[in-house]
């Protein structure tokens, strides 16, 4: 069983909620963590389990990283969105750096995401 972050900006959170529901029986293998609003969004659109953390802008991509600092999560899959500034954007570059640094699986797309799936 992999400890599996999931998080998606607004304009992103469609998608990774889509691809969770296609993935639902291998994602119900793990354990998930998620920003809050996320989190919510995938509990809400295919009834996985998700552990919710405080809202991304709130602190939640920090505790995400914190987590990996930690040793506590395997893969992280995080739908960027590239084409909005996001106000919290020192939390999601500490995040993604975290992620590059203990080199953990880290999916910014739904391409990668599936890949990841198979990986773990
Ligand atoms: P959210 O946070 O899931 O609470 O919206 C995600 C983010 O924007 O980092």
């Amino acid at each position: 069983m992999a400890r599996i972050g999931l998080v998606a900006h607004d304009e992103k959170k469609d998608e990774l909620v889509a691809w969770a529901l296609a993935n639902r029986d291998k994602l119900g293998l793990h354990e998930l963590w998620g920003t809050g609003t996320t989190g919510g969004r995938v509990v809400e659109g295919t009834g996985l389990a998700v552990t919710r953390l405080k809202s991304g802008p709130l602190g939640g991509d920090a505790q995400l990283g914190a987590m990996i600092a930690e040793g506590r999560l395997d893969a992280l899959v995080f739908f960027v969105d590239p084409l909005a500034a996001q106000p919290h954007d020192v939390d999601i570059k500490a995040l993604i750096r975290l992620a590059t640094l203990y080199d953990i699986l880290f999916a910014p797309n739904q391409q990668t995401a599936d890949a990841v799936l198979v990986a773990i």
